[in-house]
């Protein structure tokens, strides 16, 4: 089959693998009809996670037609439509009885390598290096999908791919982003990233009942993205974002504060930029943590800070004292996607969202190295890209 690969930093292959076979009774093999690029491979092919092997089939947000199940596998049958969450999770372990789904203890088989940098070990994810399992991806023809019976939702009405896709991940995580900061009513939060994560996010705040939610970004036309979704933006090359955002809360900053860009945040001012880029080069820090910095400093006493925005290792210039003394709850992770499938494709059927305004490109499968390029260099207004096999 052909699929994605990682051939090296910045460098991503369509090539012809073998096809996936089954493994395990609880496997299922699905015929991807879309997939998606998300930031998160950016960081993959910008060489930031550590533990990726040339050859790897890159990918998570995808879905398909299931073609194939194993014997334990009781929920699906060959035809049925799925869309299947990037972690990969058993359903029966400690986190995943308790819903944290992003942290099956059951589903890394290199755990090891993970308690080596993180202490313990998330769950395993489809394409994101060997640190998280070495699963192949789904960018690719056909993909397998350990523990089918606990994961893929089944879509069984004719929404199309593009309402649904994204249920894979970038809707639930954006959507627990805010779910984190404890929206109550009359709440200002503020999103940095205007990427299809931050969009989401402005999104699901305005669903918990934000008053105000506020985009910070630099691309105009990312901006109109989260316009689009209700935010209120502020151009981070145009205006002193910490003061920009104090003037608009009456001097206090913003309730909550989400951090939707991650380990490669972009500075406006050089000086800074170089300094972070310096030490991720060196691997003194491996994160360029200029957002979350800013979301700490700008976020009001007692408020929360949530990072859904992808950190891989150690930062540097971490503003402890801010948040020790400030009161603030500090809050993060990988989105445990399984638990909000359902709910969210509850949402999509009701039409209280329609994720697919977020997809500007659509190209064959053939075509992913492109796709790469457009979306890491936000070229030709590149917001989201789906890939068809
Ligand atoms: P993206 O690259 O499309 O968007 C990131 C945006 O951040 C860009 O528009 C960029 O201009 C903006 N940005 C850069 N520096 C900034 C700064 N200093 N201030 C404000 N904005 C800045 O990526 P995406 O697909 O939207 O993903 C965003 C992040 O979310 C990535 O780190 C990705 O890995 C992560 N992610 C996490 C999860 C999870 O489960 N937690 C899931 C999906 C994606
Ligand atoms: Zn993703
Ligand atoms: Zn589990």
């Amino acid at each position: 089959m052909k699929a994605t690969c990682w051939t090296g930093r910045n460098s991503v292959e369509v090539l012809d693998v073998p096809d996936p076979r089954m493994l395990n009774a609880r496997d299922a093999v699905v015929r991807v009809t879309s997939t998606a690029i998300c930031g998160s491979d950016l960081h993959l092919v910008d060489g930031y996670i550590p533990t990726m092997k040339k050859g790897d089939i890159l990918g998570h947000e995808f879905m398909g037609e299931v073609v194939e199940v194993g014997p334990e596998v009781r929920n699906l049958r060959p035809g049925d439509r799925v869309v299947v969450p990037f972690p990969i999770a058993c359903g029966g372990c400690f986190a995943c009885e308790d819903g944290l789904y992003s942290l099956c203890e059951n589903s890394n088989p290199n755990a090891g390598m993970a308690e080596k940098l993180m202490g313990h070990s998330p769950a395993g994810v489809f394409g994101y290096s060997h640190m998280l399992g070495g699963f192949a991806g789904g960018q690719a023809e056909y993909a397998r999908v350990p523990f089918a019976d606990v994961g893929p939702i089944k879509i069984e009405d004719d929404l199309p791919d593009e309402k649904v896709l994204f249920l894979s991940d970038i809707l639930p995580t954006g959507y627990m982003g805010a779910e984190m900061c404890d929206i109550k009513p009359g709440d200002t939060v503020a999103v940095w990233g205007a990427g299809p994560v931050g969009q989401f996010a402005v999104a699901g705040a305005h669903l918990m009942g934000a008053e105000r939610v506020i985009c910070v970004d630099r691309f105009p036309y990312r901006l109109r993205y989260a316009e689009r979704a209700g935010a209120e933006v502020l151009d981070y090359e145009q205006v002193d974002v910490l003061d920009a955002l104090r003037d608009m809360t009456g001097g206090r900053g913003p309730d909550a504060c989400i951090d939707a860009v991650g380990l490669e945040a972009h500075h406006p001012t050089p000086a800074m930029y170089a300094y972070d880029r310096a030490k991720q080069a060196t691997r003194m820090e491996t994160e360029r943590p200029y957002a979350l910095r800013e979301a700490i400093m700008a976020c009001r006493n007692g408020g929360v800070v949530a990072v859904v925005g992808v950190y891989g290792g150690l930062v540097d210039k971490f503003p402890m004292g801010a948040i020790m003394n400030r009161s603030l709850t500090l809050r993060a992770g990988q989105c445990h996607v399984q638990r909000y499938m359902r709910p969210l494709l509850e949402r999509i059927r009701a039409g209280d969202i329609d994720p697919s305004f977020v997809v500007s490109h659509r190209l064959p499968l053939s075509e992913a190295p492109r796709g790469y390029e457009l979306f890491k260099n936000k070229l030709d207004d590149c917001n989201k890209v789906v890939l068809t096999p």
